[in-house]
């Protein structure tokens, strides 16, 4: 019962964090790749964008993978909306995880288990499966049953007599077959395909619209002459899965219905390295290709120094995601250890990183923000309202105000009113704290806390 509780809470805080960025639909970058003064939901933070930018298009690229990008800013400055725009950028064919740091630390999991998963979700292969068709038309069905009994289906033979091109040919029909035939209730006269691999059967229609159904066929096939002399034709079809997803398809105790649970547990180390082992095998055939995503790490101060250890080794490793990290803190303690550094990464890992930083929005950006909030949320608001707001985000923080739209409008609501106004405003400045002005409660009324 207490791990489904885990659960639920995991599911929330991502919905919230998504939530908190839905009007962001991509980083608002022109043809040359600058950032816009305001696009696709995004205002300011220009520097920051059209490096993201760069970044984005070198994945793209497939330039690089393996490496390590941080951005780093105070909080509230839109590092995680920059974070978020960037897996909008990439597309749905990337693979993009979004993690937080403390996400890590659970009783479920060893530390170390749960960013391999991690990694492995941000690490797409595209799968190249080429099938071998048969088609033609049918001219005689012969079905033979083994016993006396009509029903009893097993062991059952027949022939399946198909004209292709100008010719007949006679196929043995095996059990899955017959089975195929009768499920789709083929009988002379109508076109089907054969998949030579799987023995599939699947009808294409009557014969007399063969034509147009041939059309539509071949516009993703291409015809080859078999030394049979049978008319068949090669269908690729590619699919994209994470190594994540191989991993927990193949690992015997959890199978492949975990996948929709998502609750996964350990998968075994021996059973990655056949994974690993069996995808080379397919990049070396021409199977299969790697596409390298994108992991999401963010509040990365919260992991500690085993982690980071961590990272930096499978940083080296050929099948690694870009690792983008992000941290709003100074020089501060890395966890695990009593060393202060740069936000609380160990120096030899930020080494290797490209760091991106974020700074504090003018009050015309703040404004801006404000307004698409409103908007997304479908707040009305007075422009005095708008005023003050801004006012109070530049005196505490953006994300305070942005949480005081949805909560004004509530008041506004209850008062029977549709448009928030400074009262409204006032009336929830009140009643909700920001940091600094819970931290001065706190100085003031210390004595009667629990201490
Ligand atoms: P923290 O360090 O506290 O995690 P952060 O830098 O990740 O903060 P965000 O969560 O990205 O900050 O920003 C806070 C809110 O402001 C979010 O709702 C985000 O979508 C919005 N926001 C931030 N920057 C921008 C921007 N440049 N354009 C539009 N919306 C933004």
């Amino acid at each position: 019962m207490s791990a489904i509780r885990t659960e639920e809470a995991h599911d929330l805080t991502r919905i919230e964090r998504i939530g908190a960025h839905s009007h962001i639909r991509g980083l608002g970058l022109d043809d040359a790749l600058e950032a816009r003064n305001q696009s696709q939901g995004m205002v300011g933070q220009k520097d920051a964008r059209t490096a993201a930018g760069v970044v984005v298009q070198m994945i793209k690229e497939g330039k690089i993978a393996g490496r390590c990008v941080m951005l780093a800013g105070g909080p509230g400055t839109g590092k995680t909306a920059i974070a978020m725009a960037m897996a909008q950028a990439l597309g749905a064919e990337t693979p993009f995880t979004m993690i937080a740091g403390s996400e890590i630390f659970s009783l479920e999991m060893s530390k170390t288990e749960a960013l391999t998963q991690a990694f492995r979700r941000s690490i797409g292969v595209r799968i190249k499966e080429e099938t071998e068709m048969i088609e033609g038309e049918v001219v005689e069905i012969n079905i033979e049953r083994p016993s006396s009994n009509p029903a009893q289906s097993k062991g059952r033979t027949g022939q399946l007599v198909l004209k292709t091109s100008d010719m007949e040919s006679t196929f043995d029909l095996g059990q899955k077959m017959i089975e195929s035939l009768q499920k789709e209730k083929i009988q002379a006269g109508d076109v089907i395909t054969i998949d030579k691999a799987s023995g599939r059967i699947s009808k294409l229609g009557r014969s007399f619209v063969r034509s147009k159904d041939f059309d539509a066929m071949s516009q993703n096939t291409r015809f080859v002459q078999t030394p049979e002399g049978e008319l068949s034709k090669r269908k690729e079809v590619v699919h994209t899965v994470t190594l994540h997803e191989i991993d927990v398809i193949n690992s015997r105790q959890q199978g492949f219905l975990a996948l929709f649970a998502g609750d996964t547990g350990e998968i075994k180390g021996e059973v990655r390295d056949q994974i690993d082992q069996r995808v080379a095998e397919w990049r070396e055939e021409g199977k299969g290709e790697i596409v390298p995503g994108v992991l999401f790490i963010d509040e990365v101060h919260m992991l500690d120094i085993e982690c980071f250890s961590w990272l930096n080794r499978a940083l080296e490793s050929p099948l690694a995601p870009v690792v983008i990290v992000a941290s709003n803190r100074g020089i501060s303690r890395i966890r695990g250890t009593h060393y202060k550094s740069p936000h609380g990464i160990p120096i030899d890992l930020l080494d290797r990183m490209v760091i991106i930083t974020t700074t504090q929005y003018s009050e015309v950006e703040l404004r801006k923000i404000i307004a698409i909030r409103c908007e997304e949320e479908d707040v009305e608001m007075e422009d005095r309202s708008m005023d003050l707001l801004t006012a109070l985000g530049m005196k505490s923080s953006l994300r305070y105000v942005l949480q005081l739209i949805t909560t004004a409008s509530l008041v506004t609501q209850k008062r029977g009113g549709s448009t928030v106004t400074v009262e409204d405003i006032k009336r929830v400045y009140t009643l909700f704290m920001d940091l600094r002005r819970s931290v001065e409660f706190l100085q003031n009324h210390e004595k009667e806390f629990l201490f």
